[in-house]
């Protein structure tokens, strides 16, 4: 690994912000990829890493995500992640004061860089950065904000695999269809339970074996073992709980045509698109796809949006993936390289 120097030296993004919270023993990295389409937006991800350079560079992968997120979406926020690097998870006396620190870095940063719950944080850690300034997304619903945004996530991916099925098989229609959701957390219960009324053979498979059996009784559904899930045999994959799910060993085994879900970095590199192209498999660009969550926050949060407005920017995300198959189709690439053109060229347009 890289040392922090030479990770920030060699990053295409725009700034990276590092301090060293001496109370919590914390690093924070705010890595801020880009500002060419507006404030740069991205979750706060508190994390124990191997070391802080590890830290870091996620930080600054997941950034770099967050620019093509917000590009493909059409939001005008830039990419941008902050990651609390910690040497263990805080417990609730340590966390308050950390998350009011970092609020006063976000707070200098005064508006470049706003933030959200990520991995291990939620919307009251979004509550305690908005008692210090304003730049902050999900906060509470009792307090005003948008409260967690697992259930829009999971609506975007809903509309995302109704129009990947309609590629597929030539209708939307779900029942009938098999889907096998992978991971039953924020995302997928929700999803999974999107999936169901509308009478698709649902397949659910979690680490947590209990939370996937209760949710397979509940609805009518399978439950799969964690190993399998790959390999089922079904219309429609939803990874929905780790990313590097779609690997140069694991695509020669994939049972699914179609790929859908809201992991993010769902392929080990982007060679995987080129495989799972080759593989006859249509695959749902992650950053595309998952991207109801950010929607959400900004429609209701920035411009005010109401249900409607919000429901209509969620089932935009299958027209938008009925647009980037098309242009894949034509222009003989990977449904990933269709996605990115489309990102490269909004960013490119602003800058101009
Ligand atoms: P979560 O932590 O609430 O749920 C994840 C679930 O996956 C848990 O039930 C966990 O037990 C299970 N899991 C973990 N590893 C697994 C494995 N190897 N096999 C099967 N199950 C496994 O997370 P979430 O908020 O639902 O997010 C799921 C994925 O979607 C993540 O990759 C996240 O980055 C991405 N995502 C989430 C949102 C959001 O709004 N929450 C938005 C965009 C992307």
């Amino acid at each position: 690994m890289a040392s922090l120097e030479g990770l920030i030296e060699a990053w295409d993004g725009e700034e990276v912000v590092v301090s060293f919270d001496e109370s919590a023993g914390a690093w924070i990295f705010i890595c801020i990829h880009s500002t060419a389409l507006g404030p740069a937006g991205g979750g706060t991800r508190l994390k124990v890493y191997g070391s802080p350079a590890e830290g870091l560079a996620d930080g600054m992968r997941l950034a770099g995500g967050m620019t093509m997120k917000m590009a493909a979406a059409g939001i005008p926020f830039g990419g941008a992640k902050a990651v609390l690097a910690v040497r263990e998870l805080p417990d609730e006396a340590a966390r308050r004061p950390l998350f009011l620190r970092y609020a006063d870095t976000i707070a200098s940063l005064q508006g470049t860089f706003w933030t959200g719950p990520d991995m291990n944080t939620s919307s009251s850690d979004m509550d305690t950065i908005a008692e210090r300034c304003s730049y902050v997304f999900s906060r509470s619903e009792e307090l005003g904000g948008s409260g967690n945004p697992g259930p829009f996530t999971a609506r975007g991916v809903y509309h995302g695999i109704r129009a990947s099925v309609e590629r597929i098989f030539g209708s939307a229609e779900l029942d009938g269809r098999s889907v096998l959701v992978q991971g039953v957390g924020s995302v997928g219960a929700p999803l999974a339970g999107l999936l169901a009324a509308d009478g698709a053979t649902l397949l659910i498979t979690d680490v947590d074996a209990e939370r996937a059996r209760t949710l397979a009784d509940g609805l009518g559904a399978k439950a799969v073992p964690p190993e399998d899930a790959i390999a089922t045999e079904c219309d429609v994959y939803a990874p929905c709980a780790v990313g590097a799910t779609l690997r140069e060993e694991t695509i020669p085994s994939l049972g699914a045509r179609i790929v859908a879900g809201s992991a993010n970095n769902q392929l080990a590199e982007a060679a995987d698109a080129e495989r799972l192209r080759e593989a006859g498999v249509l695959y749902a660009p992650d950053y595309v796809i998952n991207a109801g969550g950010v929607l959400y926050g900004f429609g209701r949060e920035v411009l005010g949006w109401n249900a409607e407005q919000i429901e209509g920017a969620l089932s935009g995300i299958g027209g938008s993936l009925t647009g980037i198959y098309e242009q894949a189709d034509a222009t003989g690439t990977t449904t990933l390289a269709a996605a990115d053109e489309l990102a490269a060229a909004r960013l490119a347009q602003a800058s101009a």
